[in-house]
């Protein structure tokens, strides 16, 4: 294999991120814009000894799974890395990836892992967008998204897994910035002022959220934004003066409107706020929520943990059912949030604390030997800090339900948790990120093996 060879080769498999992988005399060939199946010419644009990366010319015979993607800049975009398979195969792809991590990497058995629950629409599912603003060549305000894994910014006329309603938003604030010579942000120079724009929307109360992220200390002409957006729930701007990939600032600054917005799920009422993390997808929230519940399986006298709690929204599912929950988060803002939303539903078991959760929970186990009964985390993708699970493991809970949006790491922890004397009883897949190459597992682990060996 060769750099600027053209080869002609079948599509046979997928990588984590959605390329598609065939062989070329032996040798993997990574093709993206490929779908398991195809038989395709691709041009070796890199060759690495023994693999090698291509770029497809031309899809001689389609892959029976292949679909015309809904949204006609899914290519360039690269946020649904899989829009050209169809939905089914999405989810075999991720039920696949699922097993295959929790197998090899955590060395369980593969019937553990449960039928994927998929969407029923796989569209318009995401409550959040980050939209990048910045300068086109032709000097236009362009709003949209990052184009694949580079920095320059396409053009969003409407996001087929977003809010359809964004555009006006994002329409208004470009007629604004226009006509107050207000300058989009140059990553170059590290001038100008608008960054990005976060609109977040809450699926039960259609409530919209709408934050700035500026690169200074204020927001001019925020009275003539604040009357454009009139209709939006919360409106505000957050100050990211650093040259960084960060998003959103420290500091968030409230034009107009309510400091949060307030979505419901299962019956329990949420405040957000712009710093808060919240799930995107509703629809399958509501769904992994009541799993995670299921596999809590409280009957009322429980000592419960929820790590990485964000809000406490599962905080407060399981409150409903516990004796005493407890609650960690390090963001303090989402903290706020998650004490008001408690207050706000009238649940008084459950307790939160700020601070990161492999601090947090050896020292309060440090200080006052209380075991619990339950412990449940959701950590961000790169998982659990190795002292969290060691603390987990001689805390002995009976139940550890982890809810994770990375199988390769969840593996890897469950693994941890297997060698301290757990064992994986049921991998729950769920699709929250449908076109995406993402997928969220939420599974039960449990001590039963120790018990019955003693
Ligand atoms: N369970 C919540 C949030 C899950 S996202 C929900 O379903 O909405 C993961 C959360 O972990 C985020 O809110 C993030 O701010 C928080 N986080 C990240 N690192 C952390 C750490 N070391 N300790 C505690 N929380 C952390």
């Amino acid at each position: 294999m060769e750099k600027g060879q053209i080869v002609e080769i079948r599509i046979e498999d997928m990588t984590e991120d959605g390329a598609g992988i065939g062989k070329y005399e032996g040798y993997p060939l990574f093709v993206k814009d490929t779908v398991p199946g195809d038989f395709v010419r691709a041009q070796v644009i890199k060759d690495k000894g023994n693999y090698g990366f291509g770029r497809v010319m031309e899809i001689i015979e389609p892959s029976p799974d292949r679909v015309e993607p809904i949204c006609p800049i899914s290519r360039p975009c690269g946020g649904c890395q899989l829009q050209a398979m169809s939905y089914g195969a999405q989810l075999a792809f991720k039920q696949k990836r699922v097993t295959s991590a929790l197998t090899r990497i955590g060395g369980q058995p593969a019937d553990r892992v449960l039928p994927i629950i998929g969407m029923d629409e796989p569209v318009r599912y995401r409550n959040k967008a980050e939209y990048p603003v910045r300068m086109s060549r032709d000097g236009r305000i362009v709003m949209g998204f990052y184009a694949g894994h580079t920095h320059s910014v396409i053009e969003c006329e409407d996001c087929i897994i977003g809010q359809q309603s964004d555009m006006k938003i994002l329409s208004l604030i470009r007629g604004w910035m226009e006509r107050y010579g207000i300058a989009p942000y140059d990553e170059e120079s590290g001038r100008g002022l608008v960054r990005h724009v976060m609109i977040r929307t809450s699926h039960a109360r259609g409530e919209q959220m709408v934050t700035l992220v500026i690169n200074g200390k204020r927001l001019p002409h925020q009275t003539e934004l604040a009357a454009e957006l009139g209709f939006v729930s919360s409106l505000s701007y957050s100050i990211n003066t650093e040259k960084n990939n960060v998003i959103m600032g420290r500091e968030v600054r409230f034009i107009s409107g309510r400091p949060y917005i307030e979505d419901e799920i299962g019956g329990i009422v949420y405040r957000i706020s712009p710093q808060s993390f919240y799930q995107v997808n509703p629809l399958q929230t509501e769904k992994l929520y009541r799993k995670a519940l299921e596999y809590a399986q409280l009957s009322g006298g429980e000592t419960v943990w929820d790590l990485y709690c964000g809000i406490g929204t599962i905080s407060l599912f399981l409150a409903q059912k516990a004796r005493k929950v407890y609650g960690v988060e390090i963001i303090p803002a989402a903290i706020d949030n998650a004490r008001e939303n408690a207050a706000a539903n009238g649940i008084a078991n459950a307790e939160f604390f700020v601070g990161k959760a492999e601090e947090v929970l050896p020292g309060h186990f440090a200080h006052t030997g209380e075991r619990a009964d339950v412990i449940v985390v959701d950590p961000p993708r790169k998982g659990c800090d190795e002292t969290l699970l060691r603390t987990i493991v001689e805390m002995a809970p009976e139940r550890v339900v982890y809810v994770s949006c990375d199988p390769a790491t969840l593996a890897r922890d469950v693994k941890i948790l297997a060698d301290g004397g757990y064992e994986l009883r049921a991998a729950q897949p769920v699709d929250m990120f449908a076109q995406t190459v993402h997928v969220e597992v939420v599974t039960l682990i449990t001590r039963d093996k120790i018990e019955t060996t003693r």
